[in-house]
């Protein structure tokens, strides 16, 4: 029977796609991708040719159930999207749930995502953690924020660079200049950078060096 295939793709160094990635997306009769100019560059890479269906937060509720019959007809599909693994902070979840119910059967592929790499080299404890995604931009920000000045747990954030100094910032006055935070950018890339130290400290080092690239956040139990 045909499988939905899930399959993490790079989130910057190109040599993070698996084996097993690469095999698959050889395999399946259809790539679903999130933007298909970006996919189109990874694929051109691995040269790898196969139909790539156009698959986003804009599109995703139109055509799921299309996607799913053809699914029950018999072709596979793999889902990819811009970076790292689908469903995390992108498009996924729908297309899961809906081949479930359809008695799909679905194959998630180990591979990059941002998160994991962030949080071991944070040097926080990561036996347990929380991924929070994205924060809202403006409201519920500040009362997400307060909800974990209490927490045992690592928190993880994705951040965009335009907005890391003020989200310091906010974690300086509503969890204490002391609670120790990580900042990891640019993973995998040339000029991936972990910034850790107490929030206090990372928030005057970003203030005297603007960030720039991929940032992951992680804040450290209480
Ligand atoms: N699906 C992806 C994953 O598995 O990590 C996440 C997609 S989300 C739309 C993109 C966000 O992930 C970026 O804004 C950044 O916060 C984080 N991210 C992705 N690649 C990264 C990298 N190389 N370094 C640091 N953060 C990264």
């Amino acid at each position: 029977a045909a499988k939905l295939y899930l399959v993490p793709t790079p989130i910057g160094n190109l040599e993070d796609i698996t084996l097993r990635a690469l095999r698959v997306l050889k395999e399946v009769d259809v790539i679903l991708a999130e933007d298909t100019r970006t996919s189109g560059v990874l694929l051109k890479h691995f040269e790898i040719s196969k139909p790539v269906k156009s698959f986003h937060i804009f599109n995703e509720h139109k055509v799921v159930s299309d996607l799913v019959a053809r699914l029950k007809a018999g072709e596979s599909m793999a889902l990819i999207s811009d970076a790292g693994t689908p469903g995390i902070s992108d498009p996924g979840y729908l297309i899961v749930r809906e081949a479930i119910s359809a008695g799909i059967v679905i194959d998630c592929l180990p591979g990059p995502t941002a998160l994991i790499p962030a949080v071991v080299k944070s040097g926080f404890p990561c036996d347990r953690f929380v991924f929070e995604g994205f924060l809202p931009h403006k409201k519920g920000k500040q009362s997400k924020i307060e909800a974990i000045k209490e927490e045992e747990r690592a928190v993880i954030y994705y951040e965009s660079p335009h907005r890391l100094v003020k989200t310091l910032e906010m974690f300086v006055t509503l969890l204490g200049g002391e609670r120790m935070v990580s900042v990891s950018r640019e993973l995998s890339k040339l000029y991936e950078e972990t910034i850790t130290g107490s929030a206090t400290e990372v928030l005057a080092h970003f203030q005297a060096k603007p960030p720039k690239g991929e940032i992951v956040i992680v804040v450290s139990g209480k």
